[in-house]
């Protein structure tokens, strides 16, 4: 970045038209730093935006969505494991579990009873998944 300065052409992010696009340096803060750009597009006139800081923070902003919409089952899970006064006890087919018991699984791990379903069916909350399991065989 030895060539800035005033007239010369940048890359910049326009708000306007919504693209990262070719701008004249209207002003500029210090040598290195860029004041004011005028679209070669629009032709307005707007304060610099780096176009890769524009890029990494829209990039950081789809990750986090994507990560709490993921996480909401061990959030969940991790709700009804600390508010359940239970102790863990071994998963068993022919073990009788009631509502908010916490199971120890061989595969799945630690889960707490979410729902009665049937006589000898209930669905348990697992860190990662809701299952539907078999007791009171
Ligand atoms: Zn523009």
């Amino acid at each position: 970045m030895s060539q800035l300065g005033v007239g010369k052409e940048v890359l910049s992010y326009c708000n306007k038209c919504k693209l990262t696009l070719a701008h004249l340096i209207v002003t500029m803060k210090s040598d290195t730093t860029i004041g004011k750009v005028q679209c070669k597009t629009c032709q307005g006139t707007h304060a610099y935006k780096d176009p890769s800081a524009v890029k990494a923070s829209k990039t950081r902003r789809g990750k986090k969505t994507k990560a709490s919409t993921k996480d909401s089952i061990s959030d969940i899970w991790m709700e009804k494991v600390a508010s359940s006064s239970s102790k863990s006890q071994k998963y068993n087919i022919k073990t009788k579990f009631e509502l908010g018991d916490i199971i120890d699984h061989p595969k799945f791990g630690p889960g707490i009873i979410e729902k009665l379903i049937d006589a000898d069916k209930i669905q348990v909350i697992f860190r990662h998944d809701i299952k539907t399991l078999i007791h009171n065989k």
